[in-house]
């Protein structure tokens, strides 16, 4: 698998900093410089390298270590997420045309990069997802591209467009659209030809194809294996045509894998999906942060650090409850423990428990299984105490006692509510409040109790 090599040696150099006790700074600056040697070694451009060696190092040094990490494990969340955010932070979806419009998609690259192979993996990866995808048989020059289109084409049972060596490809293109529309095809994707190197007639043809057929996303496949030329051309086309997003082939064999990395820094463009091999099932989805854990090939430390992150959020937590067991609950911790809820992911299953929403308040008696349109109507009704909240002034947010009738006028116009409705979240709120007086004496134990 590509990276085994750059796996190894950032393994080394945290296994070096693990055994420091704390980092200095020339620790974390010995320790860049490995990891630059690293990337270089790997084929990642250059100046993509320089970029990420400073980010890393300014965040590395001068950085609080997080409980239960040590130093060594703190640069490795940092590489980690550095490493993330080059290869673009989030997975891009190729965008297709709403409904059932077609959608034109034009495949590019060189010659040998794995056009043909990837066009035939993406159609069986749309036909899956509901898609009635129809391939086009662009490459003009070479007669064993066409044949070996509709040898796939047949393997992925999806249909292959071709007319033969003897007509222009923007001319095949056009023919094929219509084709399309009259057999409901949902999705073209074109074949087009490539070469051995950037020249200017392939250019020129896939600019005449662009003028000939609206093309909605053209996307550019590299090879892994041609390292920083991959790169480079990626840059070239995108310059030339304009891409929307890049394909990169071969990342099973031996590379050294630094094209994935550099390419989107480059080239603003994202990667969409990896071959992983041969086979007309080994395309992936482009998932940046499994890459990044794939690379750094230390999942369980990974683990471990987002053991570390939740505990902060746990902290936090626990705080707020020790809080509330002496009633000294305010509407700031309010705000935060919505906060942290939203965090945890998924309104649903905990709105019940807030006030006026579930047993108390009454949406639903069963509390915590609501509908979807009961959930609707709870956020409307969070986010509505979010704005008399946000209403109140900090002091006010402190001490609820001070809100007295002009005070909670004041509140209802600036959330534009009724008075009425202030009212009756603060009576809640103070209802609460009580309650969580009863329960902290009761001493309900829990790792991580709900403040309501
Ligand atoms: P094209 O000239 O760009 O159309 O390239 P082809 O689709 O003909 O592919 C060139 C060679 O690369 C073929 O032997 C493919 O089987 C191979 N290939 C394509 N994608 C991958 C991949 O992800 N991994 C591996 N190992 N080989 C691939």
């Amino acid at each position: 698998m590509a990276f085994d090599s750059l796996t190894e040696k950032l393994q080394n150099v945290f296994r070096n900093l693990r055994s420091k006790g704390r980092l200095t700074e020339d620790d974390v600056k010995e320790a860049m410089k490995e990891i630059k040697r690293a990337l270089l070694a790997a084929d990642v451009n250059f100046k993509v390298v320089k970029n990420f060696i400073k980010n890393v190092q300014e965040r590395a040094i001068g950085q609080d270590v997080m409980n239960g990490l040590n130093p060594g494990q703190m640069v490795i969340k940092i590489v980690n997420e550095e490493l993330i955010s080059l290869m673009g932070s989030e997975t891009t979806e190729i965008k297709l045309q709403p409904g059932s419009a077609i959608t034109v998609i034009m495949m590019a690259g060189l010659q040998g990069a794995g056009k043909t192979t990837t066009t035939a993996k993406l159609a069986g990866k749309y036909k899956l997802k509901g898609k009635k995808p129809l391939l086009v048989a662009c490459d003009v020059y070479r007669p064993a591209a066409i044949k070996q289109l509709q040898v796939n084409g047949e393997k992925q049972g999806v249909e292959v467009f071709s007319m033969g060596e003897n007509h222009k490809p923007s001319n095949i293109a056009k023919a094929a659209l219509e084709h399309a529309q009259k057999n409901g095809n949902n999705l073209v994707i074109l074949d087009t030809a490539g070469r051995l190197h950037i020249d200017e007639d392939m250019m020129a043809e896939l600019q005449e194809i662009k003028e000939a057929v609206e093309v909605h996303q053209t996307i550019l496949v590299i090879d892994a294996m041609t390292g920083q030329d991959a790169v480079n051309v990626a840059e070239e086309f995108n310059q030339k045509i304009g891409i929307d997003g890049v394909i990169v082939t071969k990342l099973d064999g031996d590379t050294r894998g630094g094209a994935a990395l550099s390419v989107k820094a480059v080239t603003g463009k994202p990667i969409l999906y990896v071959g992983m091999g041969e086979k007309l099932s080994d395309l992936e989805q482009f998932y940046p942060d499994r890459m990044a854990s794939r690379i750094l090939g230390m999942g369980d430390v990974l683990t471990l650090i987002e053991k570390a992150e939740a505990e902060i959020d746990e902290e936090k937590a626990k705080e707020m409850s020790r809080k509330m067991k002496k009633a000294q609950f305010d509407f700031d911790d309010f705000l935060e423990s919505t906060k942290q809820m939203k965090n945890m992911g998924g309104l649903s299953g905990i709105l019940s428990m807030l006030p006026g929403m579930g047993p108390m308040g009454g949406l639903g008696k069963k509390g915590m299984q609501l509908d979807d349109s009961q959930t609707e109507e709870a956020e409307k009704k969070m986010a509505r105490m979010e704005a008399m909240i946000y209403s109140m002034t900090p002091q006010e947010r402190r001490d609820p006692d001070l809100l007295n009738p002009s005070r909670k006028h004041r509140i209802a116009r600036g959330a534009g509510v009724d008075i009425s409705e202030v009212n009756r979240m603060v009576k809640q709120f103070n209802e609460m409040k009580k309650m969580m007086k009863m329960m902290g004496k009761g001493g309900k134990k829990g790792k991580f109790r709900l403040p309501f």
